[in-house]
């Protein structure tokens, strides 16, 4: 299963481990701004999707206010709740070291991805970064897939895709490249395997046996 070739990653449940910081940021602005208490699957179902798109989903009349909420408790609290995942630095190093160019394709936004950089000390392991600033269609379209491809001077044939979510994986595959599943972020394993991922491992040392 081992290969060569370009390795991109989601950010958000893949890379960092932003679970906590999300569902309650999402918790905050649904309660604060709709009055409504939502159970946690229910809170980051749209995780993933770029934020607007997720705010609509819980009240598409009220998409200004849950955004102005949910940013401004994410901000506040991104220093305190961001974790890092054990072992995701270790393989990044490692990748690195093999030649391999890295990138990041997220659904979130270049103002709040360097929030997360300035936390964990990441960014230097990829060669792009692909935000929601970059692309007028976000994942599951694959613009923003095809895009870090192009920066990165690699074709699909020699690429993977590594995220947590359903929408990672059918981004991948709709860009032609191979999509790789893990276990660690917001969904779980049945979700992933549903959209027939090459393989879904549910620890970094498992992804280190499958991208190196
Ligand atoms: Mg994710």
């Amino acid at each position: 299963m081992s290969s060569r070739g370009a390795v991109l990653f989601d950010l958000d449940g893949t890379v960092v481990d932003t679970v906590e910081l999300i569902r309650e940021s999402h918790r905050h602005a649904v309660t604060n701004v709709l009055g409504r208490d939502l159970p946690d699957e229910v809170l980051v179902a749209g995780v993933g999707k770029p934020l607007p798109e997720q705010m609509a989903a819980f009240d598409p009349e009220q998409v200004p206010a849950l955004l102005e909420a949910y940013q401004r408790w994410n901000w506040a609290n991104t220093a305190s709740l961001i974790r890092e995942y054990d072992g995701i630095a270790d393989l990044l190093g490692r990748l690195q070291e093999a030649g391999r160019p890295l990138g990041i394709v997220t659904s979130k936004r270049e103002v709040t991805v360097d929030l997360a950089w300035a936390e964990l000390p990441l960014r230097q392991y990829f060669e792009t970064i692909v935000t929601a600033d970059d692309t007028t269609e976000h994942k599951p379209h694959p613009a923003p897939v095809l895009l870090a491809l192009e920066r990165l001077g690699v074709g699909a044939e020699d690429a993977t895709f590594v995220g947590d979510a359903p929408f990672d994986l059918r981004a991948a595959h709709a860009a032609g490249v191979r999509a790789v599943a893990v276990t660690w972020g917001f969904f779980g394993r049945e979700e992933l395997a549903a959209e027939q991922p090459a393989v879904v491992v549910d620890t970094p040392a498992q992804l280190a046996e499958v991208l190196l």
